[in-house]
Order: C-alpha cells, then structure tokens, then sequence
C-alpha cells in the first residue's frame, strides 16, 4: 500500500457527455490495478440521462451539513495528554470524552472534518455489528463475543444522547431501522437474526411481506427486522457536531494537519504536522480506511470496500407520503447489499456495494436508476441530484480491531461498514481506558499487530463481485 493513485471522473460543463479525471478520493492502487480498470476510457455521468448535469458527483451530505466547527492548521509546539490522529467519529467522540473528563486533547485531521468514512455513509445508526451476534461469540469465544455485543448493543443510545446533549443539528430520527428480506432464503437469515436478537432481550419485531410494503412503500421484499433502537442521522453533520461539542469542552481541533510522523521518546508520544508537533503521554490513531501514511506507525491492515449513494430530488408531497412513511433507514439481506433512506427534504437515497470511481462505474449508475425503478415504480423517472461513494475497511473476519503501536498508544480500524455506533463508542471507551488505566473498559481486547493477506486480490473480487451482480440483477 506505499502508493496511492488518487482518481474521479468529473463532467465537462461545456462539452456534454465528456469527462475528465481529477482528483477525489484515493485508494489503494493494487486494488484498482488488479480490477483491471483502465482509467483512460472513463464514460459515466454524461450517459446517464436522469442525473442533474450540475450537481451529480457530489456528496449530499456536504450540501446539507448545518454543523460547523471553526478550525485551522496546527501549529507550533503544542502539549497535551491525548493526541488523537483522524477526525471521524472515532476521533471526535474521543475528543468529546476527553475534553469533558478535564483532559487537555488535541486532534488532528488531515483535510476537513468528516472527511473520511464518517461524512460518506449512509447515515443508519445500528446497534451491533453486521455480524449476527451468535456468530461474534462463535468467532471471539463467548465471553469476549458477549461483551462486545452488549457494548454495541446499547450504540445507538450513546449516539442519539449524544445529540440531545450538545443539540447536534443532524437531521435524527430514531423510528428504528428496517433490515429487509431480498429474497426467500434472505428471509430465512432474518429470522434466525431475529430470535438471536429477539434471545438477547433486543426491542425487534419481524415484520411479514404486507407489513414490510406498508413500511417502506415497496412491494418487493418477503419480511423485515425493525430494530426500535436504531435510527438515521445526517452523518457528515453529526461528525461534525462531535467537533464542534469537543472544542466547546475545551478540545483543540485542528483540520488540514496530517501527521507525517510519529516517535516516541521521554515517554511521549510527538506527532508531527507540517508545521508543528504535538507531544502527549497518550496516542489515540482514528484514521480507519483513510488512513494517510504515517511514518513510524504501522498502517492499519484491511481490505478496501467501496459503497455508493444516489440520492433523488426532494420528493413531491404525495411521493413521500408512500414511500418511508415513518422515515425508516433500510438495507437488504442480498450479498451485494443495498440501503435506502429518506433525508429531512424528502429526498430518497439509494446505495450499494461498488465504486463510483472507475471505468465500468456506468454500471452502478444504470442499476441505481434501475433499482430505483423496481422498488418504487410509483417514483416515475425523477432525476438523481447527488452520486458518491466512500470506503469500507474491512477486516477478514468482519470485527473491528484494537492494535496496539505502542505504550499509552492505540489504533481503532475495522468496522467493516458498521462503524457510527461502534466509532462512537469506541472513541469514548479508548479515552476511559486511557484516564483510568482500564483496558476492560475497551469493547474488545487490544492487540500488538493484525494482518490480512492478499489485500488487493480481495477488494477486487468485491469490485468485480458488485459489478457483475448489478449487470446481472435487481
Ligand atoms: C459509503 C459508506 C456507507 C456507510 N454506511 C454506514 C452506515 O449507514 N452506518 C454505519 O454505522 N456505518 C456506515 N459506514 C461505516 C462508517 O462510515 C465508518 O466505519 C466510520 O465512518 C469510521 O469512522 P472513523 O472515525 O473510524 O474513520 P473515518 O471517518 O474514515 O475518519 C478517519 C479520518 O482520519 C483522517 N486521517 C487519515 N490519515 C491521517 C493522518 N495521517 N493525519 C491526520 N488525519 C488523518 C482522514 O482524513 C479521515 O477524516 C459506511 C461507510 C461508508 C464508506
């Protein structure tokens, strides 16, 4: 991973269906390489005829943040207690904690706020973990599987406290979340997820086909999973809003300030910025799937999964009153998963696994519209505003990981696609280990290194896995 290509395809306002590359989002280049796209031939945005030649390519949830936190460049010699690398929801609630248990904490992000997985995301506040909750104990042992699953259990409930707190401007809803049944072998999976959660004491209700088409507006699915602790944010704002509650307790946040490099000597910790050090007894790194190269710290390991969203126009009154009527957020039980959700203006996202940033991207494109279509014909041919798409760390046992770089030091990556909830409280929990000296505090034990193997060949299965099932179905 020492090089990173850095790629998007932009459209050309004064020659219609052209398009060039610039430069948006990076990852890593084998992935790319190994998927065998070929950045020359880029055709996308143009050849889709339903999407809003001004706006398209952009991220929603940047034109509609209405969190702000004043920042600017670190600078100069700076101490502190904590220094927590990577503004996410991971950093920021750690910051949070930090500040408001009297620590003097200072962060650092190396573009703007949320500009990682955290401003990206589809904005569903889960509890748990994509993995069922038998299989997490099955995996880590009973006891280690069983504190995780409770920590994350009660995700949600830290998030939406969280906002009612600091007044967190982000758009939330919590009216639950519905997991739905693509299919009838999906509907078996939820039904076992269903009695694991239902055995935990966990406030869900199976839903059957009618009951899932009154809920979502769509007649496609066999059943649904509406889990009453969950619910929906604007993610950017919310990250954001962590920020801005971290630095009103006391925080120093600063944005455009990658680390470069981090040693240790005197028994602290110095992270060096490009013009200044901060130096701290403790080391908190966040930066998950964006991680930027750091030199003296190993990166985290993972394989990079690419997710996209598409999000309409506001929809017109008697659209929005068919479709979500209680402003559920929802995903599907296909192997290539897709969501959707309505935003506070009305408008309705559609995503997916895939990436938005080579040469077959059309694809992803076609099916969104297409998709679109099958779940709710009644939508008619309404064109698509916002198209992005963000990056999934993924671990190859699908649990996030606590490793260790050091003394007083420790990274937090992994979440493979779940990571609002578990961002949050990890942050939170890293920072009570740190002030008390409690590792069983943490959700999981920490570990001196992690690896996974055959990185690239793996995101490219996924890639070329997403591709071909969006050419081959709905
Ligand atoms: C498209 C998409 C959809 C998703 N949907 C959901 C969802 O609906 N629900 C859910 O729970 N989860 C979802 N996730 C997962 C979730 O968004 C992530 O797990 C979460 O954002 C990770 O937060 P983080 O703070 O750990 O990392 P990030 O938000 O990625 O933050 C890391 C930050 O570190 C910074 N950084 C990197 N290197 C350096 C450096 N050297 N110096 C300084 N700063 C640095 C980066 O710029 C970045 O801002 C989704 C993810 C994606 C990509």
């Amino acid at each position: 991973m020492a090089t990173r290509l850095a790629v998007c395809v932009a459209r050309t306002h004064d020659r219609p269906g052209v398009t060039r590359l610039s430069v948006i989002d990076t990852f890593p280049d084998n992935a790319l390489f190994l998927a065998g796209h070929r950045l020359a031939s880029i055709t996308t945005l143009g050849s889709t005829p339903n999407m809003s030649a001004q706006r398209v390519q952009q991220n929603l949830w940047q034109a509609t943040c209405r969190e702000q936190v004043p920042t600017s460049a670190q600078e100069g010699q700076v101490s502190a207690d904590l220094v927590v690398v990577g503004g996410g929801f991971t950093g920021c609630s750690a910051a949070l904690k930090a500040a408001e248990l009297g620590m003097r904490v200072c962060l650092l992000e190396a573009d703007t706020m949320g500009k990682g997985g955290s401003g990206r995301n589809v904005g569903l506040v889960n509890a748990g973990l994509w993995t069922p909750p038998d299989q997490v104990e099955k995996q880590m042992g009973h006891e280690a599987g069983e504190k995780l699953n409770a920590a994350l259990a009660g995700a949600p409930g830290l998030v939406f406290s969280l906002i009612e707190k600091h007044w967190i401007n982000c758009e939330p809803v919590r009216n639950g979340t519905l997991h739905c049944a693509h299919s009838a072998s999906g509907l078996k999976e939820l039904n076992s997820r269903f009695r694991q959660l239902e055995s935990r004491g966990a406030p869900v209700t199976m839903l059957d086909g009618p009951q899932t088409a009154a809920r979502t507006g769509s007649p496609r699915f066999y059943g649904a999973v509406h889990d009453s602790r969950a619910g929906t944010i604007q993610p950017l704002a919310y990250c954001a809003g962590l920020a801005r509650a971290a630095q009103q307790s006391g925080a120093m946040i600063h944005t455009n300030s990658a680390v470069t490099h981090i040693d240790r000597h005197n028994d602290a910790w110095h992270a060096h910025t490009a013009k200044g050090v901060v130096t701290a007894k403790y080391l908190l790194m966040a930066t998950n799937a964006y991680h930027v190269d750091v030199k003296g710290i190993a990166p985290p390991a993972y394989v990079p999964i690419h997710f996209f969203q598409m999000a309409t126009m506001p929809m017109d009154v008697d659209g929005r009153s068919g479709i979500l009527p209680d402003l559920e957020g929802c995903w599907d039980t296909a192997t290539v998963m897709s969501s959707f959700r309505r935003d506070e203006e009305g408008r309705l996202l559609i995503g997916a696994v895939g990436s938005l940033n080579h040469s077959a991207a059309s694809i992803h494109r076609d099916w969104a519209r297409k998709k679109l279509a099958c779940l709710f014909p009644q939508l008619g041919d309404i064109p698509l505003e916002y198209a992005w798409c963000g990056r999934i760390a993924m671990t190859s046992d699908h649990l996030p990981k606590i490793v260790r770089p050091g003394p007083d030091a420790l990274m937090i990556y992994g979440y493979s696609g779940r990571g609002i909830g578990p961002g949050t409280v990890f942050g939170s929990r890293a920072v009570s280990a740190f002030a008390t000296g409690n590792e069983d505090l943490l959700p999981l034990r920490p570990v001196e290194s992690h690896l996974e193997t055959r990185i690239g060949l793996k995101a490219a299965y996924y890639e070329t896995g997403a591709c071909l099932a969006h050419i081959a179905r709905l």
